[in-house]
């Protein structure tokens, strides 16, 4: 396939109406993006799209501050009343150099950019007008009418976005659809309409259209982010340690510029690595005063606001405590409940393990100990 030879329609101008709430469905967040910023992504980073032209409504507010907003390859045109419309105004500006066309949902996030390529392979081997993913129906379908007959669904499938079109035959088609006050679902509608070829091509039932709130609840399960943390502080004679926000009584303290609860740490850099946000170091410097004697749970607080702001939640935590002395599993359940009060998510969802290095490195010795653990984090519904 011929590199920057595809033109990319992105449909962004519907206001949302059925998704329940103020901001259109399109600016909801799933794990840290908005449903358009990963709709769209796939088409930026294809070397074979050369120009996106996205559909806003004319009052849309939030577009700005979306992270491909100032991206070189894209343009921006309203959208009209209807969705035929609305493709009309993107394809007027289209220049005729593009043979081909990719129109696509806003609110359909779930595409990878093998399904342009495997859109474009399509219809260039089938000479179609127009291809498109299709699923199969599982369920029984019936009728709504006065019968409520159940129809055969051997003879049904679904229709999803992307689809790609000839770009002359979808200009004219569309302007077809227009002239004919015909309503247009979607692209391979109108190139139907115009009885023109059409070819399909199974696409996946994940990728689905962002339509109520639970379908951003089903699609949050798909997408969980892992972080790993490690730390380690070494010991020296003291009356006691802090493991988890939990005090223990013993013959250690952990030499820190806090107040060294290692555990915290470790799972501070678990949720942060998860979140893309970097390690604690960034936000809570050794080399700051203001930190001296922290108290960890600050750190944990802090990481908690940062998941709230991109709206993600933890989804489990694992951690492995490694260290000689004191032996942990006399502590375990209130160092659990410690964890889970502080890390807002219930005892069931924290693994917490304790092991000893087998007498042997500086750990065996008692001269420290240390942490690894792995956090999970998903996209709020
Ligand atoms: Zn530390």
């Amino acid at each position: 396939m011929k590199e920057n030879s595809l033109l990319a329609v992105i449909a962004a101008a519907g206001i949302g109406k059925r998704y329940g709430s103020d901001l259109p469905k399109q600016y909801a967040h799933i794990n840290g993006q908005s449903v358009i910023e990963k709709a769209i992504n796939p088409f930026i980073n294809s070397k074979q799209v050369s120009k996106i032209i996205i559909v806003i409504s004319r009052d849309d507010k939030e577009i700005k501050n979306q992270s491909f907003y100032d991206d070189k390859k894209i343009q921006y045109v309203y959208g009209g009343s209807t969705r035929k419309e609305s493709i009309n105004n993107a394809l007027k500006v289209a220049e005729s150099e593009f043979e081909y066309v990719i129109t696509h949902d806003a609110a359909r996030p779930n595409i990878k950019e093998e399904d342009i390529n495997d859109l474009y392979k399509d219809i260039t081997q089938s000479k179609a007008s127009c291809s498109f993913f299709f699923t199969p129906v599982y369920d029984s379908i019936k009728e709504i009418d006065l019968n409520e007959k159940t129809k055969d669904k051997s003879k049904f499938y679904l229709v999803q976005t992307p689809q790609i079109s000839k770009l002359d035959d979808l200009k004219d088609s569309i302007q077809k659809c227009i002239d004919d006050d015909i309503d247009c679902p979607d692209e391979s509608f109108a190139i139907e309409y115009s009885n023109l070829k059409l070819s399909r091509i199974q696409g996946s039932r994940s990728n689905i259209k962002i339509t109520e709130p639970e379908d951003l609840e089903l699609l949050n399960k798909f997408l969980i982010r892992s972080g790993v943390g490690f730390d380690l502080h070494k010991y020296e004679s003291g009356d006691g340690i802090i493991l988890g926000g939990h005090k223990i009584n013993c013959d250690f303290k952990i030499v820190a510029h806090s107040d060294g609860d290692v555990l915290l740490h470790s799972i501070a850099d678990s949720i942060l690595g998860a979140s893309g946000l970097g390690d604690i170091g960034i936000f809570f410097s050794d080399q700051d005063e203001v930190n001296k004697n922290l108290d960890s749970s600050k750190i944990i607080e802090y990481c908690l606001n940062e998941l709230i702001k991109l709206n993600l939640e933890i989804y489990n935590v694992d951690a492995t405590i490694i260290c000689e002395h004191p032996k942990i599993n006399p502590h375990r359940d209130k160092i659990l409940k410690k964890l889970s009060d502080l890390l807002k998510i219930p005892e069931t969802s924290i693994g917490l393990k304790a092991t000893t290095s087998e007498k042997i490195g500086i750990i065996g010795n008692n001269e420290a100990i240390a942490v690894q653990s792995i956090v999970n984090i998903k996209g709020k519904a």
